[in-house]
């Protein structure tokens, strides 16, 4: 094989902007982190992400909070799920997504995905009426977007309040919406690995005023309510600001200011990821082995990651394809695996929701692999790890053959 070994990090996020860390800095040297510690006429940096959030995203309302996950936990108990709920989910999704419903003390019902990755429209209905939840916490995981048209019909049929899980569609859009409007409210995450970097955060937008006002509480508020650029007006405070517990998950000021300068600049990151998740996918699509997630016309998608179906592969093939591009230096993450590894796990694993039959989504899972796309990546490395995953497919190939 002449191909030289792949050696740099899947990882490896860039750095954080310049501007942003010039932004920090005088929030270290104003001492003012906390977001209500405003000096007098000031606007503090987390009131400024949310307003700014809140026009790109097209929301009325954005609240920033401590995670994505927080986001979505604040968002359930806002809607009034209560302990004992069922909230629907799908299967194929990240831990903290289950996480968040247990954190309110509901019952997730998990939902088949189909092989384009996103969550089975006919199983949805059948689990709504089975189940009798009220709620669907939409994972739109990995950035792959179901058909949000009749998804949000199939919803209205159902009585379904739909929260979106944007954690990898922070940019993307259906038939020219964005993710996170179609829904009562859509949750973003901006942890290191998603669109926005600021190790920890997350953000919550609505059209919703009472939504907000019962979140911005949630949140740990105290009275100070005012000082949210995107929030509603005092009057939605009046009935929920006595009766709303504070549970302390707020974004500070130092956060809010790694953020801004990163808005300002993601139309620019989605068209790099983007770049190299098309120039990754255009390899993949041309070997038989290799089954790619169909994307609709209608999806405006980030590619800060590729996922790619080897169908009919075993269980230690899958391994052995695992071992081969890691050898190669090709870090691939596969959600077949029994046990969790890392970031990567799949419902078996998660104990604390009652087992579910879903054989679709498993049998889906057995072949699923799933590559992280970080920027620092040029396009020659996209050839090249793309090189090393033909190679592996194909050496697959002969094995079957065999
Ligand atoms: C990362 C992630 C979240 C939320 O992440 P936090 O680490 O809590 O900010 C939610 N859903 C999915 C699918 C994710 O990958």
């Amino acid at each position: 094989m002449d191909r030289p070994r792949f050696t740099r990090s899947f990882t490896q996020q860039l750095p954080i902007p310049e501007e942003a860390i010039e932004a920090a800095t005088r929030v270290m040297r104003s001492g003012r982190l906390h977001r209500y510690n405003v000096a007098p006429g000031e606007e503090s940096e987390a009131s400024a992400l949310e307003r700014e959030f809140a026009a790109w995203q097209g929301s009325r309302h954005c609240l920033a909070v401590a995670s994505g996950g927080q986001a979505m936990q604040i968002v359930l108990r806002a809607a009034g799920v209560r302990p004992g709920d069922r909230v629907l989910t799908n299967a194929f999704t990240l831990a903290p997504v289950p996480g968040a419903i247990a954190g309110v003390g509901a019952e997730p019902v998990l939902v088949e995905i189909n092989e384009d990755l996103v969550i089975d429209l006919d199983d949805l209905a059948a689990k709504a009426r089975a189940s009798g939840a009220r709620v669907l916490l939409l994972s739109l995981m990995r950035g792959h977007l179901p058909d949000m048209d009749r998804l949000m019909a199939v919803a209205a049929g159902m009585g379904l309040k739909v929260i979106e899980d944007c954690a990898h569609t922070m940019g993307a859009s259906w038939a020219g919406r964005r993710s996170g409007s179609f829904g009562l409210a859509g949750c973003f995450s901006t942890q290191t690995y998603k669109h926005m970097n600021s190790g920890e955060g997350g953000l919550l937008v609505t059209d919703d005023a009472e939504l907000i006002a019962r979140a911005t509480i949630l949140s740990g508020s105290y009275m100070l309510y005012a000082g949210h650029g995107a929030g509603p007006g005092a009057e939605a405070f009046e009935d929920v600001r006595l009766d709303t517990p504070n549970l302390s998950a707020r974004m500070d000021n130092l956060r809010a200011a790694l953020l801004r300068p990163q808005l300002r600049d993601i139309d620019g990151a989605v068209a790099a990821w983007n770049e190299r998740h098309d120039r990754v996918a255009a390899y993949l699509a041309g070997h038989n082995a290799i089954r790619l997630p169909r994307r609709p016309r209608d999806e405006a998608y980030v590619g800060s990651s590729i996922q790619f179906l080897v169908p009919g592969l075993s269980e230690s093939g899958a391994r052995g394809f695992l071992a081969d591009c890691s050898a190669r230096g090709v870090e691939l993450k596969w959600f077949g695996a029994a046990e969790p590894v890392g970031f990567t796990s799949a419902h078996r694993s998660w104990r604390y929701v009652a087992p579910q039959s879903l054989p679709r989504t498993d049998r889906i899972l057995s072949g699923l692999f799933d590559m992280r796309l970080p920027l620092t990546f040029t396009l020659e490395d996209c050839d090249l790890i793309s090189g090393h995953i033909l190679d592996a497919a194909t050496a697959l190939d002969l094995g079957a053959a065999a």
